[in-house]
């Protein structure tokens, strides 16, 4: 059974977090779930739904072509994942994504699609983990 992380108690009542992130001047919005603690008042996420939200404004921003450092970093965080990790995932170097972070424009084709096959897998994966 969950318990509240701050008081331990198990009185949680489910609850809406209206989570907003801006990414490369892209901001996105989603209502999460989570749960309130009815003895302490303290808001929890759901870490899966946030894993899930983090994929999700990942792909929006790969598949509107924002290959920026930012969105890159946000990416790569959001994958769990660091440079040299996404770089070896999707079969370039880390130089490469340096690169990349450097001029969005000079991304191939190729680690675009890579990169969004990834966030698909990963987005799967969190649901099967539940
Ligand atoms: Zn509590």
């Amino acid at each position: 059974m969950d318990r509240c992380l701050k008081c331990k108690s198990i009185k949680l009542e489910p609850t809406t977090i209206n989570e907003t992130r801006t990414v490369s001047g892209i901001r996105l919005s989603a209502p999460l779930p989570g749960t309130k603690c009815l003895v302490c008042g303290q808001i929890s996420y759901n870490l899966t739904s946030v894993r899930n939200y983090e994929l999700g404004v990942a792909l929006v921003l790969v598949n509107y072509g924002h290959h920026d450092a930012e969105s890159l970093r946000f990416i790569t965080a959001a994958l769990d994942l660091n440079r040299k990790m996404l770089a070896s995932a999707i079969g370039f170097t880390e130089s490469d994504i340096i690169g990349w972070e450097r001029d969005g424009a000079s991304i191939p084709k190729a680690a675009i699609d890579s990169i969004k096959k990834l966030i698909l897998e990963q987005n799967h994966k969190t649901n099967e983990s539940e």
